[in-house]
């Protein structure tokens, strides 16, 4: 029983979507922060960073995140007037926004 209960909360925490940060396109609007703190902060240089994420050569922000905090950050991809934010599914590659 308690392998059952380890194998589901694994299952839970695995980290099925990616989100993507277009910042050199970023205009500094602060929406995302807005929306999302927990995930999104403002930089002294003006642009919004994922928290915790990983840079890219091409100075995209990429950040894996579990199902549970895909709607926030879908929100604050949806709040976003420049389309910069993108959520991936892992899984299939689908690009959700
Ligand atoms: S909402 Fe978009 S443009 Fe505005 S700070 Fe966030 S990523 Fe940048």
């Amino acid at each position: 029983m308690a392998e059952l209960d380890q194998a589901q909360e694994n299952q839970k925490s695995v980290k099925k979507y990616t989100i993507e940060h277009d910042r050199p396109n970023c205009i500094g609007c602060a929406a995302c922060a807005a929306v999302a703190p927990d995930f999104w902060i403002m930089h002294e240089d003006g642009k919004s960073d994922i928290v915790g994420c990983k840079t890219r050569d091409d100075e995209w922000e990429e950040l894996d995140v579990e199902e549970k905090d895909f709607r926030i950050n879908k929100e604050a991809a949806d709040s976003c007037p420049v389309n910069v934010i993108h959520l991936v599914n892992k899984e299939t590659g689908e690009k959700i926004i």
